[in-house]
């Protein structure tokens, strides 16, 4: 295919080209069935078999142990903003979280709609430019969980190392990289995850969780906002997104052909340390957001000398078929989302254009 652009985009973002074709070849007629995909019962054999598959799939690429289930839910990980503590925060308790970023305070401000929040640990000080060290972490061992964002997808922080939560439940927002690297499951309580950034399209939002956490809250919550709804039903309580999760199937079969998580996490780092190095070695031209030790393999955030000069880095690079270069209009800057379907190819091409603007306006 010819015309394909060089794409960061921050989500919905690049999906496999052979994904995209395969879902063309079997958009409208899905095994010798007579119809789409989309026009069929999502309680029928067919669409069971999808489902099913892409659950199993998770589990083996992810590495989720038994005694976890995985749901497909809708509403975007903003609605499990609310959705975890509804479910988990019971009223007198208190949630931690580590405020690193944009998204981190989005899941705060939501979570106290429902009760007490602590803040077990904030780089606001910093501008969001790094992820707090596990020893600076300090919440109460009563608390209902502690949440952390494991990448901040407009800052372009990630974290490396997990904590060790003991009793206290570890809840992790993994929507911009979830996948991108194998990780311990059993370390957490919960987690969820978008799925438009490394598992498909948008419309269906992943949340692995512990059995012992499934149970009715405590205080009314609707039918729909209840995890024990979902479980119980293995997310067929309602209609599912049919089509997004079929997507996200052929997406994790095109991981397991690639290396699985292991295999995500080599090409991710080949990927970022291109990135970096040249940005590290342009004499400051560019400038890393983030801390080295804090930087994300998934978004790559950058300064240059002036608002002007990255405003004609993103017009100029839109130009030449680089699209969603432009940073989150939050922060401003630049930022490329280098997901797990991005290809290398797109980042040597990025980095020869990002050379090219250097000699022209260094
Ligand atoms: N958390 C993180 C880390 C995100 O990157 C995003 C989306 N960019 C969200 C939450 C919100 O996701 P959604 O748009 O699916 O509600």
């Amino acid at each position: 295919m010819a015309n394909r652009a060089y794409n960061f985009n921050a989500g919905p973002a690049a999906l496999p080209l052979e994904v995209l074709q395969q879902a063309q070849e079997q958009f409208v007629e899905f095994e010798n069935s007579g119809m789409s995909l989309m026009e069929m019962s999502h309680r029928g054999a067919i669409y069971e078999k999808v489902h099913y598959e892409a659950d199993n799939l998770l589990r083996e690429l992810i590495g989720i142990p038994s005694g976890y289930k995985v749901l497909f839910i809708q509403g975007g990980a903003s609605t499990q903003f609310a959705m975890v503590p509804m479910n988990l925060l019971r009223p007198g308790t208190t949630a931690s979280f580590v405020a690193t970023g944009s998204w981190a305070t989005k899941a705060i401000q939501e979570a106290k709609l429902f009760g007490d929040v602590s803040i077990a640990a904030s780089s606001e000080a910093d501008k969001y430019n790094r992820i707090p060290s596990i020893s600076e972490l300090n919440y109460a061992s009563d608390v209902a969980y502690l949440h952390l964002t494991s990448n901040e997808t407009i800052e372009g922080t990630q974290w490396s190392e997990f904590p060790d939560t003991g009793n206290v439940t570890l809840v992790g927002d993994m929507s911009s990289d979830i996948l991108c690297r194998p990780i311990d499951v059993s370390k957490f309580g919960l987690i969820y995850a978008g799925a438009q950034k490394n598992l498909g399209p948008s419309g269906v939002t992943i949340v692995i969780i512990r059995e012992d956490l499934i149970v009715e809250p405590s205080t009314p919550v609707p039918t729909m906002m209840r995890y024990t709804t979902h479980a119980k039903a293995d997310s067929l309580y309602n209609t599912p997104p049919t089509f997004a999760i079929y997507m996200m199937n052929e997406v994790l079969k095109w991981v397991k052909a690639n290396g699985g998580a292991a295999g995500m996490e080599t090409r991710n780092r080949e990927k970022a340390s291109l990135l970096y190095d040249f940005i590290d070695n342009s004499n400051g031209f560019y400038r890393g957001f983030a801390q080295p030790g804090s930087r994300s393999l998934m978004n790559a955030t950058f300064r240059l000398g002036s608002e002007d000069l990255e405003k004609q880095f993103a017009k100029e690079s839109e130009a030449q078929g680089f699209s969603g270069l432009k940073g989150h209009r939050s922060v401003g800057g630049l930022r490329a989302s280098i997901y797990n379907a991005v290809p290398v190819e797109s980042i040597r091409a990025l980095v020869s254009f990002m050379r090219d603007f250097q000699s022209r306006n260094g």
